[in-house]
């Protein structure tokens, strides 16, 4: 019964979004071979260094494609950056110095963004207790960015402008392309110094652009996430201007050892073919969502975005104003997983939540959530975020089980 509302769905699919997002698919499948191929990548840069990790020839190919593929003068790509989090920290305690302010210009950033800020109890060498004043500038009623109101948060010591792509954990619509484009030309009109940071995480390859095609200075983000292909085993990668990037490379490192430092081990083949294989995962995992949007829109869940949305990142949110469905719905993800399908998740704390959250991922690479994943906080009105997917047809899979298991609910 599931299988055939399932392919239903996708059989619209198939005659709409889909076609679209093949062609995303080409445009950033040619980008990334053309950065392989201008840059002479070869055999040789497969093979990482140990100790300082002085003259990685590697390290520097890898680097420099990345570069190409944002469009950039440099870029920062090593498996040293334990996470996003710690990719973008180090990307704005490069940017900014003590007396400077960040403002964060399309409201509240992802929740462990909030310690590295400064905006929780504990300041231990967060940029609050380093000296660096925050500003946000929140969302309007109707959820969007409030360009109109820009000035008011903008002054002679505002540094950084800081703006995340995805939605994150909100229901919230993503920042698009288009819409960057807008917010970076006003930011720019305002003060044309100012240091404009995308947070990028999740949205790589999900758009033929990526944020420093439109005018971002730094991109910022996750190796086991969209850029990794669930290939990447860890790290994270900072891209943009050349000054700044030496500046994040001396934070991450040392002042007076920056880029030239950083033995890369058995990371280069990982990092060089997880990337290739990315515009492919990211656009089986977009598809992944958009099938859960329409299925679970046409079976009365309220969904964001909308299956025929456009979209800037990879995560699908689904309203289920209930928990025992969103605990079904995780559990079931999680039982349709490669690895750990015994486990059983339950909700449960989590620094940094007020409320119990329940996480569902059986994953090749720890945390990894370029795999399949969902999570959601018991809260109302107990959404459930879900997001990546190796292949579509898991997706699919893991769809067509969830409703088996949610049935005895609906
Ligand atoms: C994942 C993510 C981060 C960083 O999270 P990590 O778990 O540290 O990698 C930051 N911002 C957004 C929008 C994210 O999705």
């Amino acid at each position: 019964m599931y299988n055939q509302l399932v392919e239903k769905a996708e059989n619209i699919l198939y005659e709409t979004t889909f076609r679209e997002l093949d062609k995303i698919e080409f445009s950033n499948q040619k980008k990334v071979l053309k950065a392989f191929t201008d840059n002479n990548v070869g055999e040789h840069h497969l093979k990482g260094t140990t100790g300082y990790g002085h003259n990685d020839i590697g390290r520097e190919a890898l680097e420099k494609v990345y570069a190409s593929i944002f469009n950039t003068e440099s870029a920062l790509v090593r498996p040293h950056f334990a996470s996003g989090t710690h990719a973008l920290a180090v990307g704005l305690f490069g940017c900014l110095s003590p007396g400077d302010e960040m403002v964060a210009i399309v409201g509240k950033p992802y929740d462990t963004m909030e310690e590295v800020i400064g905006l929780r109890g504990n300041n231990q060498g967060s940029l609050k207790d380093w000296g660096v004043n925050y500003r946000q500038l929140d969302l309007t009623p109707e959820k969007e960015v409030d360009i109109e109101n820009f000035y008011k948060v903008i002054n002679s010591k505002t540094r950084v402008a800081f703006i995340q792509r995805s939605r994150g954990y909100d229901w919230r619509p993503s920042v698009t392309m288009e819409k960057l484009e807008v917010i970076c030309k006003k930011l720019r009109e305002l003060k044309d110094d100012l240091i404009i940071i995308t947070d990028n995480c999740y949205g790589e390859f999900t758009e033929v652009k990526e944020p420093t095609d439109v005018g971002a200075d730094l991109v910022i983000g996750s190796l086991i996430k969209n850029p990794g292909g669930g290939i990447t085993p860890c790290g994270g990668y900072i891209a943009g201007k050349e000054e700044l990037v030496e500046r994040a490379s001396c934070r991450l490192y040392a002042p007076g050892i920056g880029k030239e430092g950083g033995a890369t081990l058995d990371f280069l083949r990982l990092g060089f073919q997880g990337l290739f294989i990315s515009p492919h995962t990211v656009m089986q995992a977009v598809k992944g969502a958009i099938l859960a949007a329409k299925v679970f829109e046409k079976i009365g869940f309220e969904v964001s975005p909308q299956y025929s949305d456009n979209r800037t990142d990879i995560i699908q949110s689904i309203k289920f104003k209930n928990p025992k469905i969103l605990e079904a719905f995780c559990k079931a993800i999680q039982e349709a997983s490669p690895v750990d399908s015994y486990v059983s998740p339950i909700p449960d704390i989590v620094p940094g939540y007020e409320d119990n959250v329940i996480m569902a991922a059986g994953n090749f690479i720890e945390g990894s959530t370029i795999e399949l994943s969902a999570d959601g906080p018991l809260r109302e009105p107990f959404i459930a975020y879900l997001q990546g997917g190796l292949t579509y047809n898991h997706c699919k899979l893991a769809i067509i089980y969830s409703l088996e298991k949610m049935a005895k609910f609906l």
